[in-house]
């Protein structure tokens, strides 16, 4: 083993971005600048001290690398040091109120986590026999028997790994159900304005053609004119609900009844659930599918912090097209885990009796980290901690929007309360001054920027997700931030369009990053390549 003396240069040394302080190495208040892996790691160099393989034969003939591959090693303490000082170069909820609209990003509770790493839990391995794996199994029963409960619906599918994927499993739910109907010639699928991006893209990728309805002037989804649309060739509509205004549909009965009687089907993207769980349930709405962001609504981590998980409920219409596998306690108290086709045997409570499924989504039963944690969340709070979970989500909202609207345009404002998210636009900036200025001069004020340009029929728009974790003084000194940056953009202050100024890297060239890429790592141009 070789330990790498070599990493740090001196002409590594970044230039700080205060130049009238600088210092000499680049340094700041005991944060040390970090170079790239590529740039401080050699190849000769290596964590582990491994004696020389013994290998005879391998069994990849041709396929044998006969280069070295040419990843950079670190030493173990190098390694921990550079990924410890990448980490404190970025933001997390665990730092403080991350206003990412449409994220939820609140707080993950200590005991979800204790329960996740439960031995029982955290290591079992999918192929392990079905009886000795019975606690998790009951756990997945169990979640889905809560999810189907709190949104008064029939079936569950637990396997889909996150929100958009739930979103295709939904689909091709509705898919099936027509095909078996002998209408697999309905092809198109109604996208409100209102709804989240993934939703089109979804339904594009099952094979549907996509056509926008517009959306009212007060945000929400024009009834009048997606009735006027719905015929023959129309398979599904797709409403999210809260929509991503931050605004309840309120004529979604309505509108699934209009639905229904065309002969499609109702696909809810529920998961913005945390603003309305325990309040209103989608089956009362006629929902047919739907996802919830685990991630989202029952505080699992999610972005850089885990994967998600977003199980489909699903009405009674559409359970028996339902991917396998699924679980089925018996009367004995066995959870069983149907993997291969359903029987009347088990044919249990979320399902019914028949048998049609469109496949599988995956090659297990979902994400057993995420079920614990949710199912943790959903036993702590209880059905009146979940119904305030709800109301303090969007009272955090309101309490935003109405300490802001004087400052920054609410184009919604006056419709009256929001739900979970307060929404501004850039339309009272000064002239030259936009979004994105705010969104930078945010960082330099210790926040991670509100979600920006997003949803796409509000020009400029910030959407702003406090969620319900944060205290009232957490919010106040979020408000106080934003309202300065705001004033400053109000005022033409020059500063704020070169923001932020004390972050570790100064404003970046989005849009060159966004269309040339640099993906590969050229050896040639370190420098060049470590300021991009
Ligand atoms: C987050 C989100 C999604 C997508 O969920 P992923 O887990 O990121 O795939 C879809 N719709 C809405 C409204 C969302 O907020």
């Amino acid at each position: 083993m070789t330990i790498n003396q070599s990493g740090w240069k001196p002409e590594m040394a970044v230039k700080g971005a205060d130049a009238a302080a600088p210092t000499f190495t680049g340094n700041k208040a005991l944060m040390l600048e970090e170079p790239l892996i590529f740039e401080i790691g050699s190849t000769e160099t290596t964590g582990v001290d491994f004696a020389e393989g013994d290998v005879k034969h391998d069994r990849l003939g041709d396929l044998t690398r006969k280069a070295p591959i040419g990843l950079p090693g670190l030493s173990e303490p190098e390694t921990v040091r550079h990924y410890t000082r990448l980490s404190r170069q970025n933001y997390a909820i665990d730092l403080g109120l991350f206003p990412l609209g449409s994220c939820t990003m609140k707080h993950n509770p200590r005991l979800n986590e204790r329960m996740a790493r439960l031995p029982g839990f955290a290591d079992v391995h999918p192929l392990q026999p079905v009886d000795t794996v019975q606690g998790a199994l009951g756990v997945i029963n169990e979640l889905a028997h809560w999810l189907i409960t709190l949104t008064g619906m029939h079936g569950v599918a637990m396997s889909p790994k996150a929100g958009a994927h739930g979103e295709l499993c939904g689909i091709l739910c509705i898919k099936a159900a027509l095909e078996a109907r002998g209408e697999g010639h309905r092809k198109v699928v109604l996208v409100p304005e209102s709804a989240h991006g993934t939703n089109p893209a979804t339904a594009a990728f099952a094979g549907f053609t996509v056509e926008d309805i517009p959306a009212t002037a007060d945000g929400r989804v024009d009834t009048a004119a997606l009735k006027a649309r719905l015929g023959p060739d129309v398979a599904a509509v797709m409403i999210t609900n809260p929509n991503t205004c931050g605004l309840f549909e309120r004529d979604l009965k309505d509108i699934s009844d209009a639905v229904h009687a065309a002969g499609a089907y109702v696909y809810c993207d529920g998961a913005n659930f945390n603003a309305i769980v325990g309040r209103v349930r989608p089956g009362d709405l006629g929902v047919d599918a739907m996802h919830i962001n685990l991630h989202k609504t029952f505080s699992t981590p999610h972005g850089g912090g885990g994967p998600g998980s977003g199980p489909v409920v699903l009405s009674e219409a559409l359970s028996p097209f339902a991917p396998l596998p699924y679980t089925a306690r018996t009367a004995d108290g066995h959870v069983h885990l149907i993997e291969e086709e359903r029987t009347e045997e088990f044919s249990n409570e979320h399902f019914g009796g028949k048998l049609d499924s469109f496949g599988r989504m995956t090659a297990f039963h979902g994400q057993m980290g995420m079920f614990t944690r949710a199912l943790t969340y959903i036993l702590s709070h209880g059905a009146d901690g979940l119904k305030q979970v709800a109301e303090d989500a969007v009272l955090n909202a309101n309490y935003v929007l109405r300490s802001l609207e004087d400052v920054l345009d609410a184009p919604f404002g006056s419709a009256g309360p929001c739900m979970h998210e307060a929404l501004f636009s850039d339309s009272n900036l000064a002239e030259g001054f936009s979004t994105l200025d705010v969104a930078k001069g945010l960082i330099d004020e210790g926040f991670h920027p509100m979600t920006v340009y997003f949803p796409l029929v509000v020009h400029g728009a910030m959407l702003v997700e406090p969620t319900e974790t944060e205290s009232k003084a957490a919010l106040d000194q979020f408000i106080g931030a934003l309202r300065s940056v705001a004033e400053r953009a109000k005022a033409g202050d020059a500063s704020l369009k070169s923001a932020p100024h004390f972050a570790p890297r100064a404003r970046l060239d989005e849009t060159r990053a966004a269309r040339k890429p640099v993906l590969v790592w050229k050896d040639a141009e370190p420098q060049a390549q470590a300021a991009e």
